[in-house]
């Protein structure tokens, strides 16, 4: 809060509602009234019952595995692992053993094949253990927290009335919150589970209402959840499962205090899941501080977007221009250390190239018609610094390059 007091100062009425900007990404709400946090609870006050969090079962497949072939697996599907033995990626929907009627939902979405983030996250988070999960949107991160948690209510007694949601779901938007609440119905059907959606900028009454009609799902973004609670349309006391989605965003937005407020009043021996986008310092305090033992899988050549690293952006509206402003810095930059110059197309590459010669710079070629010995060279040549100038048309190649991929 010190370092944010402005934090989840929302509208009076339509907190939350979110505004994006051209490139899409959400605009911090201006804002008036604070939504307080939660009081302090003491856990060791209350008696909770007592919960199973482990329904993993590897699929005998999988128990043949060497450890070799996981880490080409893991390559495969562009993964990174970390954390106390994480269990073995799945391959298939059979691996997961979820059961019948889950399966039949997961049917009739016609999904042949669990993408990555599933292969990985669906084995840890049905096995009870916290996770972070470093996912782009479009990664099927979803359904990867949603069907371990459908598995995890059904372990458990039904809710009695008056009783608050097994699983929270919390994430930055109305729009996303809506999607996700979808996605909880659509495979909740599975088991006739109940799913209500609570953000700011819908009506407090109706969310109240659906809220005591009694859900085993909440998907809520974070201060209204705060509001609800506090005006005891719910309570977070049966909450096993804790989801935090979109957590970077969430940061983006100022809702750091309201997240931790939830984290702190669910019972500390919880589930909990946090994907992000990114995997930034204040990220990671608060995986530390909400998370016991995580695993932590990062998919894609996202991942974390390294704070030491200052980037400037110049926009150049034409090719003579960017060959001006290339030629001007060039010099400067080879003095003071590597240079890597992408673009679009092999032609570009070859054109950029001979003119670059031309001026006198020895420099390095990557494109995709290169055979990858010559490939291993010209990156063996650029990282010992034999070539100060690399110009490639490949970013996977790259990225292998910088030790991103
Ligand atoms: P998400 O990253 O969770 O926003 O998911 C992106 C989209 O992928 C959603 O429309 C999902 O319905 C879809 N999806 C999720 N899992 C799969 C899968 N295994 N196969 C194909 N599509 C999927």
């Amino acid at each position: 809060m010190a370092e944010n007091p402005t934090a989840g100062l929302t509208q009076e009425d339509d907190d939350e509602i979110v505004d994006y900007d051209s490139d899409g990404n959400p605009i911090p709400p201006t804002t008036k009234k604070i939504i307080l946090p939660l009081p302090p609870i003491d856990h060791s006050e209350i008696e909770y019952a007592p919960f199973e969090k482990n329904f993993y079962n590897e699929h005998e497949e999988l128990g043949s595995l060497t450890g070799l072939q996981v880490v080409e697996l893991r390559q495969k599907l562009n993964l990174r692992v970390s954390g106390a033995a994480p269990p073995k990626p799945c391959t298939s929907f059979a691996h997961f053993n979820l059961d019948e009627q889950l399966m039949h939902q997961i049917r009739k979405s016609e999904y042949t094949q669990p993408t990555p983030i599933q292969c990985q996250g669906v084995p840890i988070a049905l096995s009870g253990r916290d996770m972070i999960g470093i996912a782009k949107t479009g990664s099927g991160k979803t359904a990867a927290f949603i069907w371990p948690m459908l598995v995890h209510i059904m372990d458990q007694k039904e809710l009695e009335p008056g009783e608050g949601p097994i699983a929270v779901i919390v994430c930055p938007t109305r729009e996303l919150c809506q999607q996700i609440h979808a996605e909880c119905k659509r495979f909740g059907k599975a088991y006739s589970l109940r799913s209500v959606a609570v953000y700011g900028g819908g009506s407090m009454w109706e969310q109240a209402k659906a809220l005591q009609d009694g859900a085993e799902i909440v998907v809520c973004t974070p201060g209204r959840l705060i509001d609800h609670v506090k005006k005891k349309a719910t309570s977070l006391q049966r909450v096993t499962y804790l989801v935090f989605d979109e957590a970077d965003r969430m940061f983006d937005m100022g809702f750091e205090y309201q997240v931790r407020s939830i984290a702190s009043h669910v019972r500390p021996d919880r589930q909990t899941l946090l994907f992000s986008a990114t995997f930034r310092k204040k990220i990671e305090r608060l995986a530390r501080d909400i998370l016991v033992d995580p695993i932590r899988v990062v998919q894609g050549d996202i991942g974390e977007a390294n704070e030491d690293v200052t980037q400037v952006v110049e926009m150049l509206p034409s090719g003579s221009d960017k060959w001006g402003w290339l030629t001007r810095r060039l010099v400067e930059f080879t003095s003071s250390g590597s240079v890597l110059i992408f673009v679009t197309k092999k032609a570009n590459c070859d054109e950029l190239a001979s003119n670059l010669i031309q001026e006198g710079y020895s420099l390095g070629l990557l494109h995709g018609d290169m055979d990858q010995s010559e490939r291993n060279k010209v990156i063996s040549d650029f990282k010992k610094k034999n070539l100060p100038v690399l110009v490639a048309t490949d970013v996977a190649g790259a990225n292998v390059l910088l030790g991103l991929g």
